[in-house]
Protein backbone atom coordinates (compact mmCIF):
# COMPACT_ATOMS: atom_id res chain seq x y z
CA UNK A 1 0.00 0.00 0.00
CA UNK A 2 1.32 3.32 -0.96
CA UNK A 3 0.86 5.56 2.13
CA UNK A 4 1.27 9.50 1.35
CA UNK A 5 1.52 9.98 4.56
CA UNK A 6 4.26 7.55 5.99
CA UNK A 7 6.02 7.42 8.95
CA UNK A 8 9.29 5.97 9.64
CA UNK A 9 8.03 4.04 12.95
CA UNK A 10 10.35 2.24 15.18
CA UNK A 11 8.49 -0.65 17.51
CA UNK A 12 10.30 -1.72 20.80
CA UNK A 13 10.35 -4.96 21.73
CA UNK A 14 9.57 -8.06 19.29
CA UNK A 15 7.45 -10.68 21.41
CA UNK A 16 4.14 -10.94 19.75
CA UNK A 17 2.74 -7.55 20.56
CA UNK A 18 5.37 -5.94 18.69
CA UNK A 19 5.04 -8.69 16.19
CA UNK A 20 1.25 -8.03 15.35
CA UNK A 21 1.91 -4.15 15.38
CA UNK A 22 4.68 -3.75 13.14
CA UNK A 23 2.96 -6.32 10.46
CA UNK A 24 0.03 -3.89 11.15
CA UNK A 25 2.09 -0.59 10.82
CA UNK A 26 3.83 -1.93 7.22
CA UNK A 27 0.76 -3.17 5.61
CA UNK A 28 -0.12 0.56 6.19
CA UNK A 29 2.81 1.38 3.87
CA UNK A 30 4.61 2.73 7.04
CA UNK A 31 8.15 2.20 7.44
CA UNK A 32 9.17 -0.15 10.26
CA UNK A 33 12.02 -0.64 12.60
CA UNK A 34 11.45 -3.34 15.35
CA UNK A 35 14.01 -3.39 17.70
CA UNK A 36 14.73 -5.92 20.59
CA UNK A 37 17.91 -7.26 22.11
CA UNK A 38 16.82 -10.84 21.90
CA UNK A 39 16.08 -13.07 18.89
CA UNK A 40 12.46 -13.14 17.80
CA UNK A 41 10.73 -16.00 19.36
CA UNK A 42 13.41 -16.38 21.93
CA UNK A 43 12.84 -17.79 25.63
CA UNK A 44 13.80 -13.99 26.61
CA UNK A 45 10.00 -13.20 25.98
CA UNK A 46 6.84 -14.46 27.74
CA UNK A 47 5.60 -14.91 24.02
CA UNK A 48 7.79 -17.92 24.10
CA UNK A 49 6.46 -19.22 26.75
CA UNK A 50 2.67 -18.97 26.93
CA UNK A 51 -0.27 -21.34 27.24
CA UNK A 52 -1.01 -21.12 23.47
CA UNK A 53 -4.32 -20.62 25.01
CA UNK A 54 -6.32 -18.07 22.11
CA UNK A 55 -9.45 -17.71 24.09
CA UNK A 56 -12.85 -15.96 23.45
CA UNK A 57 -13.06 -17.02 27.34
CA UNK A 58 -10.08 -15.28 28.37
CA UNK A 59 -12.07 -11.95 29.66
CA UNK A 60 -12.53 -12.67 33.28
CA UNK A 61 -9.85 -11.33 35.31
CA UNK A 62 -7.53 -12.44 37.61
CA UNK A 63 -8.83 -10.12 40.33
CA UNK A 64 -12.12 -10.64 41.97
CA UNK A 65 -14.43 -9.89 45.38
CA UNK A 66 -13.03 -11.84 47.99
CA UNK A 67 -9.59 -12.30 46.50
CA UNK A 68 -8.07 -10.07 49.54
CA UNK A 69 -9.20 -13.39 52.09
CA UNK A 70 -6.20 -15.05 50.08
CA UNK A 71 -3.66 -12.86 50.90
CA UNK A 72 -1.77 -15.00 53.54
CA UNK A 73 -1.82 -17.78 51.75
CA UNK A 74 -0.59 -16.00 48.82
CA UNK A 75 2.15 -14.87 51.18
CA UNK A 76 2.75 -18.18 52.94
CA UNK A 77 2.50 -20.73 50.14
CA UNK A 78 5.07 -20.24 47.95
CA UNK A 79 3.89 -22.86 45.04
CA UNK A 80 -0.39 -21.88 45.51
CA UNK A 81 -1.61 -21.11 42.09
CA UNK A 82 -1.68 -17.39 43.11
CA UNK A 83 1.54 -16.12 45.31
CA UNK A 84 3.42 -13.11 46.34
CA UNK A 85 7.43 -13.48 46.54
CA UNK A 86 7.70 -12.21 49.98
CA UNK A 87 11.13 -10.58 49.55
CA UNK A 88 9.42 -8.29 46.90
CA UNK A 89 6.19 -7.54 49.54
CA UNK A 90 7.47 -4.00 50.29
CA UNK A 91 8.06 -2.72 46.51
CA UNK A 92 5.00 -4.64 45.26
CA UNK A 93 2.43 -3.77 47.67
CA UNK A 94 0.69 -1.07 46.00
CA UNK A 95 0.18 -2.95 42.70
CA UNK A 96 -1.09 -5.91 45.07
CA UNK A 97 -3.84 -3.19 47.09
CA UNK A 98 -4.50 -2.13 43.33
CA UNK A 99 -4.81 -5.45 41.92
CA UNK A 100 -7.14 -6.66 44.77
CA UNK A 101 -9.26 -3.15 44.45
CA UNK A 102 -9.49 -3.28 40.94
CA UNK A 103 -11.91 -6.84 41.19
CA UNK A 104 -13.22 -5.42 44.62
CA UNK A 105 -16.67 -5.59 43.20
CA UNK A 106 -18.65 -8.04 40.93
CA UNK A 107 -19.72 -4.70 38.69
CA UNK A 108 -16.03 -4.09 38.36
CA UNK A 109 -15.28 -7.18 37.08
CA UNK A 110 -18.03 -7.67 34.94
CA UNK A 111 -17.03 -4.06 33.76
CA UNK A 112 -13.60 -5.20 32.69
CA UNK A 113 -14.70 -8.39 31.42
CA UNK A 114 -16.65 -6.60 28.77
CA UNK A 115 -14.05 -4.08 27.82
CA UNK A 116 -11.03 -7.12 27.75
CA UNK A 117 -14.43 -8.53 25.35
CA UNK A 118 -13.23 -6.31 23.05
CA UNK A 119 -9.74 -7.58 22.33
CA UNK A 120 -10.91 -11.44 22.33
CA UNK A 121 -13.99 -11.78 20.84
CA UNK A 122 -12.68 -12.30 17.03
CA UNK A 123 -9.18 -13.30 18.61
CA UNK A 124 -9.12 -16.94 16.92
CA UNK A 125 -10.12 -15.30 13.60
CA UNK A 126 -7.55 -12.55 13.38
CA UNK A 127 -4.70 -14.87 14.21
CA UNK A 128 -5.83 -17.36 11.67
CA UNK A 129 -5.91 -14.29 9.32
CA UNK A 130 -2.84 -13.13 10.48
CA UNK A 131 -0.93 -16.81 9.96
CA UNK A 132 -2.57 -17.27 6.60
CA UNK A 133 -0.85 -13.63 5.11
CA UNK A 134 2.40 -14.48 6.89
CA UNK A 135 2.47 -17.84 5.23
CA UNK A 136 2.22 -19.80 8.92
CA UNK A 137 -1.54 -21.14 8.79
CA UNK A 138 -0.17 -24.63 10.17
CA UNK A 139 0.58 -22.53 13.42
CA UNK A 140 -2.97 -21.76 14.69
CA UNK A 141 -5.28 -24.12 15.01
CA UNK A 142 -9.34 -24.02 15.50
CA UNK A 143 -10.09 -27.11 17.50
CA UNK A 144 -11.80 -25.51 20.00
CA UNK A 145 -10.75 -25.22 23.79
CA UNK A 146 -11.95 -27.52 26.41
CA UNK A 147 -12.24 -26.99 30.23
CA UNK A 148 -12.64 -29.63 32.06
CA UNK A 149 -13.66 -29.97 36.02
CA UNK A 150 -14.21 -32.86 37.94
CA UNK A 151 -17.50 -32.84 38.41
CA UNK A 152 -20.54 -30.31 37.62
CA UNK A 153 -20.73 -29.26 41.24
CA UNK A 154 -16.95 -27.76 40.68
CA UNK A 155 -18.31 -26.07 37.66
CA UNK A 156 -21.51 -24.81 39.84
CA UNK A 157 -18.45 -23.26 42.60
CA UNK A 158 -17.39 -21.04 39.37
CA UNK A 159 -20.49 -20.59 37.97
CA UNK A 160 -20.99 -16.77 38.11
CA UNK A 161 -17.55 -16.11 36.17
CA UNK A 162 -18.94 -18.43 33.47
CA UNK A 163 -21.90 -16.40 33.39
CA UNK A 164 -19.97 -13.65 32.83
CA UNK A 165 -18.57 -14.90 29.78
CA UNK A 166 -21.59 -15.90 28.05
CA UNK A 167 -22.65 -12.64 29.12
CA UNK A 168 -19.61 -11.52 26.83
CA UNK A 169 -20.98 -13.68 24.13
CA UNK A 170 -19.05 -16.61 23.95
CA UNK A 171 -20.27 -19.52 23.34
CA UNK A 172 -19.72 -22.73 25.22
CA UNK A 173 -20.99 -26.37 25.33
CA UNK A 174 -21.33 -28.69 28.53
CA UNK A 175 -19.41 -32.00 27.52
CA UNK A 176 -20.70 -34.95 29.92
CA UNK A 177 -18.26 -37.66 30.86
CA UNK A 178 -18.28 -39.40 27.40
CA UNK A 179 -18.14 -36.24 25.42
CA UNK A 180 -15.26 -35.26 27.41
CA UNK A 181 -13.36 -38.93 27.21
CA UNK A 182 -14.13 -38.48 22.73
CA UNK A 183 -12.39 -35.30 23.01
CA UNK A 184 -9.74 -35.89 25.59
CA UNK A 185 -9.59 -39.42 25.76
CA UNK A 186 -6.15 -39.49 28.25
CA UNK A 187 -7.48 -36.82 30.57
CA UNK A 188 -7.78 -39.16 34.11
CA UNK A 189 -11.11 -40.10 34.62
CA UNK A 190 -11.70 -38.01 38.03
CA UNK A 191 -13.03 -35.20 35.21
CA UNK A 192 -16.38 -36.31 34.42
CA UNK A 193 -17.64 -32.70 32.97
CA UNK A 194 -16.38 -30.05 30.66
CA UNK A 195 -17.17 -26.92 28.90
CA UNK A 196 -15.91 -26.83 25.03
CA UNK A 197 -15.33 -23.04 23.72
CA UNK A 198 -15.94 -24.00 19.84
CA UNK A 199 -14.71 -20.99 18.57
CA UNK A 200 -11.24 -21.18 20.62
CA UNK A 201 -8.31 -21.77 18.96
CA UNK A 202 -4.67 -22.14 19.65
CA UNK A 203 -0.89 -21.77 18.60
CA UNK A 204 0.56 -25.09 18.32
CA UNK A 205 4.49 -23.21 18.64
CA UNK A 206 4.24 -19.57 20.39
CA UNK A 207 8.03 -18.94 19.45
CA UNK A 208 8.04 -20.30 16.01
CA UNK A 209 5.59 -18.09 15.50
CA UNK A 210 6.52 -14.82 16.45
CA UNK A 211 9.90 -16.22 14.68
CA UNK A 212 8.05 -16.80 11.67
CA UNK A 213 5.94 -13.44 11.94
CA UNK A 214 9.44 -11.66 12.17
CA UNK A 215 10.85 -13.97 9.24
CA UNK A 216 7.84 -12.77 6.89
CA UNK A 217 8.28 -8.50 8.05
CA UNK A 218 11.96 -8.97 6.87
CA UNK A 219 10.92 -10.04 3.18
CA UNK A 220 8.09 -7.69 3.35
CA UNK A 221 10.90 -4.73 4.26
CA UNK A 222 10.76 -4.52 7.91
CA UNK A 223 13.71 -3.92 9.30
CA UNK A 224 14.96 -5.91 12.38
CA UNK A 225 17.50 -4.33 14.96
CA UNK A 226 19.10 -6.37 17.46
CA UNK A 227 19.71 -4.01 19.91
CA UNK A 228 18.85 -2.50 23.18
CA UNK A 229 16.91 0.25 23.25
CA UNK A 230 18.17 2.90 26.45
CA UNK A 231 15.70 5.96 25.96
CA UNK A 232 13.65 8.19 23.96
CA UNK A 233 15.37 10.96 22.60
CA UNK A 234 12.49 13.50 23.47
CA UNK A 235 12.51 17.26 23.90
CA UNK A 236 9.84 18.82 24.96
CA UNK A 237 7.44 16.70 24.04
CA UNK A 238 9.16 16.26 20.21
CA UNK A 239 10.28 12.92 19.72
CA UNK A 240 13.76 12.25 17.62
CA UNK A 241 14.37 9.11 17.57
CA UNK A 242 15.73 6.06 20.26
CA UNK A 243 18.65 6.06 21.76
CA UNK A 244 19.93 2.34 21.67
CA UNK A 245 23.25 0.85 22.99
CA UNK A 246 24.11 0.39 19.49
CA UNK A 247 23.64 3.78 18.79
CA UNK A 248 20.96 6.53 17.79
CA UNK A 249 17.84 5.29 15.98
CA UNK A 250 16.13 7.92 14.15
CA UNK A 251 12.06 7.74 13.90
CA UNK A 252 8.91 9.82 13.49
CA UNK A 253 6.63 8.01 15.76
CA UNK A 254 7.65 4.81 17.92
CA UNK A 255 5.31 2.35 19.55
CA UNK A 256 6.17 0.71 23.09
CA UNK A 257 5.80 -2.93 23.03
CA UNK A 258 8.94 -3.84 25.83
CA UNK A 259 7.02 -6.13 28.02
CA UNK A 260 7.85 -6.45 31.05
CA UNK A 261 10.08 -3.56 30.42
CA UNK A 262 8.20 -0.90 28.92
CA UNK A 263 7.55 0.92 31.92
CA UNK A 264 10.76 3.17 32.06
CA UNK A 265 9.98 4.63 28.30
CA UNK A 266 5.83 5.34 29.80
CA UNK A 267 7.33 7.06 32.45
CA UNK A 268 9.60 9.15 29.93
CA UNK A 269 6.98 9.99 27.32
CA UNK A 270 5.03 11.16 30.74
CA UNK A 271 3.00 8.37 31.90
CA UNK A 272 3.78 6.57 35.15
CA UNK A 273 2.23 3.26 34.77
CA UNK A 274 2.02 0.13 37.49
CA UNK A 275 3.21 -2.38 35.45
CA UNK A 276 4.16 -5.55 37.52
CA UNK A 277 5.70 -9.37 36.71
CA UNK A 278 3.15 -11.83 37.32
CA UNK A 279 5.92 -14.43 36.87
CA UNK A 280 4.32 -18.00 35.14
CA UNK A 281 6.06 -21.32 34.12
CA UNK A 282 5.79 -24.42 32.10
CA UNK A 283 7.56 -27.54 32.04
CA UNK A 284 7.09 -29.17 28.40
CA UNK A 285 7.68 -33.21 28.13
CA UNK A 286 9.16 -33.84 24.42
CA UNK A 287 8.76 -37.63 24.69
CA UNK A 288 5.09 -37.36 25.90
CA UNK A 289 2.79 -40.83 25.14
CA UNK A 290 -0.26 -38.76 24.54
CA UNK A 291 -1.08 -35.95 22.02
CA UNK A 292 -4.09 -33.54 22.79
CA UNK A 293 -5.60 -33.07 19.91
CA UNK A 294 -8.22 -30.46 21.60
CA UNK A 295 -6.06 -28.21 24.28
CA UNK A 296 -7.36 -28.58 28.17
CA UNK A 297 -7.30 -26.95 30.93
CA UNK A 298 -8.21 -28.94 34.15
CA UNK A 299 -10.11 -26.13 36.01
CA UNK A 300 -8.64 -27.52 39.25
CA UNK A 301 -4.60 -26.80 38.11
CA UNK A 302 -5.77 -23.39 36.24
CA UNK A 303 -3.18 -24.71 34.28
CA UNK A 304 -2.84 -24.65 29.93
CA UNK A 305 -2.22 -28.57 28.49
CA UNK A 306 -1.04 -28.09 25.06
CA UNK A 307 0.78 -30.51 22.52
CA UNK A 308 3.30 -28.10 21.02
CA UNK A 309 5.71 -28.79 18.26
CA UNK A 310 8.31 -29.12 21.16
CA UNK A 311 6.31 -31.37 23.42
CA UNK A 312 3.19 -31.64 26.07
CA UNK A 313 3.16 -28.57 27.92
CA UNK A 314 1.28 -27.46 30.86
CA UNK A 315 1.73 -23.52 31.06
CA UNK A 316 0.35 -21.61 34.37
CA UNK A 317 1.24 -20.41 37.61
CA UNK A 318 1.18 -16.76 38.86
CA UNK A 319 4.20 -15.44 41.19
CA UNK A 320 4.14 -12.04 41.69
CA UNK A 321 7.77 -11.09 42.05
CA UNK A 322 10.30 -9.05 40.64
CA UNK A 323 11.28 -9.76 37.40
CA UNK A 324 14.88 -10.31 38.01
CA UNK A 325 14.66 -12.47 40.57
CA UNK A 326 15.76 -16.51 40.46
CA UNK A 327 13.09 -18.78 39.04
CA UNK A 328 11.34 -21.00 41.76
CA UNK A 329 11.05 -24.18 39.64
CA UNK A 330 9.62 -26.03 43.02
CA UNK A 331 6.51 -24.34 40.51
CA UNK A 332 7.44 -25.96 38.05
CA UNK A 333 7.66 -29.21 39.51
CA UNK A 334 3.96 -28.16 41.02
CA UNK A 335 2.90 -28.24 36.99
CA UNK A 336 5.03 -31.35 36.17
CA UNK A 337 3.36 -33.21 38.83
CA UNK A 338 -0.51 -31.89 38.48
CA UNK A 339 0.02 -32.95 34.57
CA UNK A 340 0.91 -36.29 35.76
CA UNK A 341 -1.92 -36.44 37.96
CA UNK A 342 -4.30 -34.57 34.98
CA UNK A 343 -3.07 -37.72 32.27
CA UNK A 344 -2.80 -40.98 33.87
CA UNK A 345 -0.28 -42.66 30.57
CA UNK A 346 2.40 -39.62 31.94
CA UNK A 347 2.97 -41.46 35.97
CA UNK A 348 6.10 -43.82 35.63
CA UNK A 349 7.52 -42.38 32.60
CA UNK A 350 11.24 -40.72 32.41
CA UNK A 351 10.54 -37.43 30.63
CA UNK A 352 12.57 -35.47 28.65
CA UNK A 353 11.59 -32.54 30.36
CA UNK A 354 12.30 -28.72 29.49
CA UNK A 355 11.47 -25.82 32.34
CA UNK A 356 10.59 -21.91 31.40
CA UNK A 357 9.87 -19.25 33.57
CA UNK A 358 8.44 -15.57 32.10
CA UNK A 359 7.37 -12.81 33.07
CA UNK A 360 3.42 -11.66 32.09
CA UNK A 361 3.58 -7.72 31.84
CA UNK A 362 0.71 -6.74 34.08
CA UNK A 363 -1.67 -4.03 35.31
CA UNK A 364 -3.68 -4.09 38.68
CA UNK A 365 -6.72 -4.15 36.86
CA UNK A 366 -5.80 -6.61 34.29
CA UNK A 367 -6.62 -4.63 30.91
CA UNK A 368 -3.41 -3.88 28.91
CA UNK A 369 -1.97 0.08 28.11
CA UNK A 370 -2.88 0.80 24.83
CA UNK A 371 -3.03 4.70 23.38
CA UNK A 372 -1.10 7.07 22.98
CA UNK A 373 1.40 9.11 25.69
CA UNK A 374 0.28 12.07 27.57
CA UNK A 375 3.68 13.71 27.10
CA UNK A 376 4.00 13.63 23.25
CA UNK A 377 1.95 12.54 20.69
CA UNK A 378 4.12 10.50 18.59
CA UNK A 379 4.62 7.40 21.36
CA UNK A 380 2.40 5.24 21.86
CA UNK A 381 2.00 2.21 24.03
CA UNK A 382 1.06 -1.51 23.45
CA UNK A 383 2.10 -3.13 26.55
CA UNK A 384 0.90 -4.86 29.64
CA UNK A 385 -1.48 -7.50 27.94
CA UNK A 386 -0.94 -10.17 31.54
CA UNK A 387 -2.75 -13.25 30.64
CA UNK A 388 -3.98 -12.39 27.18
CA UNK A 389 -0.73 -11.29 24.87
CA UNK A 390 -0.82 -14.08 23.13
CA UNK A 391 -4.82 -13.81 22.22
CA UNK A 392 -5.60 -9.98 22.24
CA UNK A 393 -2.09 -8.88 20.10
CA UNK A 394 -3.94 -9.02 16.66
CA UNK A 395 -6.94 -6.60 17.96
CA UNK A 396 -4.16 -4.23 19.34
CA UNK A 397 -2.30 -3.69 16.68
CA UNK A 398 -5.64 -2.73 14.89
CA UNK A 399 -6.34 -0.17 17.67
CA UNK A 400 -2.50 1.05 17.50
CA UNK A 401 -2.55 1.25 13.52
CA UNK A 402 -5.81 3.51 13.78
CA UNK A 403 -4.62 5.91 16.40
CA UNK A 404 -1.42 6.54 14.52
CA UNK A 405 -3.25 6.97 11.26
CA UNK A 406 -5.37 9.81 13.33
CA UNK A 407 -8.47 6.95 12.60
CA UNK A 408 -11.08 6.88 14.80
CA UNK A 409 -10.35 3.29 16.16
CA UNK A 410 -13.22 0.73 15.07
CA UNK A 411 -12.31 -1.01 18.10
CA UNK A 412 -13.19 1.16 21.60
CA UNK A 413 -9.90 2.28 23.00
CA UNK A 414 -10.42 4.30 25.68
CA UNK A 415 -10.66 1.13 28.19
CA UNK A 416 -7.27 0.89 27.44
CA UNK A 417 -6.00 4.23 27.61
CA UNK A 418 -2.98 5.44 29.93
CA UNK A 419 -5.31 8.09 31.37
CA UNK A 420 -6.87 5.90 33.88
CA UNK A 421 -3.88 5.95 35.88
CA UNK A 422 -3.06 9.67 35.98
CA UNK A 423 -3.92 11.12 39.61
CA UNK A 424 -6.40 13.38 40.01
CA UNK A 425 -4.18 16.13 40.32
CA UNK A 426 -2.61 16.00 37.50
CA UNK A 427 0.11 13.75 35.62
CA UNK A 428 2.43 12.59 37.99
C1 LIG B 1 3.03 -19.04 31.87
C2 LIG B 1 2.31 -18.10 30.93
C3 LIG B 1 1.18 -18.57 30.27
C4 LIG B 1 0.49 -17.70 29.39
N1 LIG B 1 -0.55 -18.20 28.67
C5 LIG B 1 -1.18 -17.41 27.75
C6 LIG B 1 -2.18 -17.94 26.90
O1 LIG B 1 -2.47 -19.14 26.94
N2 LIG B 1 -2.80 -17.10 26.03
C7 LIG B 1 -2.48 -15.76 25.96
O2 LIG B 1 -3.11 -15.04 25.19
N3 LIG B 1 -1.48 -15.24 26.72
C8 LIG B 1 -0.83 -16.03 27.61
N4 LIG B 1 0.18 -15.53 28.39
C9 LIG B 1 0.49 -14.10 28.29
C10 LIG B 1 1.32 -13.74 27.05
O3 LIG B 1 2.37 -14.65 26.87
C11 LIG B 1 1.88 -12.32 27.21
O4 LIG B 1 0.85 -11.42 27.56
C12 LIG B 1 2.51 -11.84 25.91
O5 LIG B 1 3.46 -12.77 25.47
C13 LIG B 1 3.14 -10.47 26.07
O6 LIG B 1 3.73 -10.16 24.84
P1 LIG B 1 4.68 -8.89 24.67
O7 LIG B 1 5.07 -8.86 23.26
O8 LIG B 1 4.01 -7.71 25.28
O9 LIG B 1 5.91 -9.19 25.64
P2 LIG B 1 7.13 -10.20 25.45
O10 LIG B 1 6.71 -11.40 24.70
O11 LIG B 1 7.73 -10.41 26.78
O12 LIG B 1 8.13 -9.41 24.51
C14 LIG B 1 8.76 -8.23 24.94
C15 LIG B 1 10.03 -8.08 24.14
O13 LIG B 1 10.60 -6.81 24.48
C16 LIG B 1 11.99 -6.95 24.46
N5 LIG B 1 12.64 -5.88 25.22
C17 LIG B 1 12.74 -5.76 26.56
N6 LIG B 1 13.48 -4.68 26.87
C18 LIG B 1 13.84 -4.10 25.70
C19 LIG B 1 14.61 -2.95 25.35
N7 LIG B 1 15.18 -2.16 26.31
N8 LIG B 1 14.79 -2.66 24.05
C20 LIG B 1 14.21 -3.42 23.07
N9 LIG B 1 13.49 -4.52 23.35
C21 LIG B 1 13.31 -4.85 24.64
C22 LIG B 1 12.24 -8.33 25.06
O14 LIG B 1 13.52 -8.83 24.70
C23 LIG B 1 11.08 -9.13 24.47
O15 LIG B 1 11.49 -9.83 23.31
C24 LIG B 1 0.90 -16.35 29.24
C25 LIG B 1 2.05 -15.91 29.91
C26 LIG B 1 2.76 -16.77 30.72
C27 LIG B 1 4.01 -16.28 31.40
Amino acid sequence: MINLHAKQIAVIGAGIIGLCVAERLLSEGHSVCLIDPGVPGGAQAASYGNGAFISPASVVPMTGPGLWRQVPKMLLDPTGALSVRLRDLPRLLPWLLAFLCAGNRPEKVSCIAHELNILLRDAPLRHADLAARAGLPELIRQTGLLYAFQDRAAWLVERQSWDLRADCGVVMQECDSARLRDLAPDLAPEYRFGLLIGEGAYCVDPGGYVAGLAHDLTRAGAQIRRDRVLGLDLTAGRLRGLRCEGGDVPCTDVVIAAGIASAPFARQAGDRVPLAAERGYHVEIANAPINLDVPVMPQDGKMANVTTRGGLRAAGQVEIASPDAPPNWARADVLLAHLERSYPALRGQAHDLRRWMGCRPSLPDGKPVIGRATGSPNVFYAFGHGHIGLASAPATAEIVADLIEGRRPRRDALPFSPARFRSPRGPT
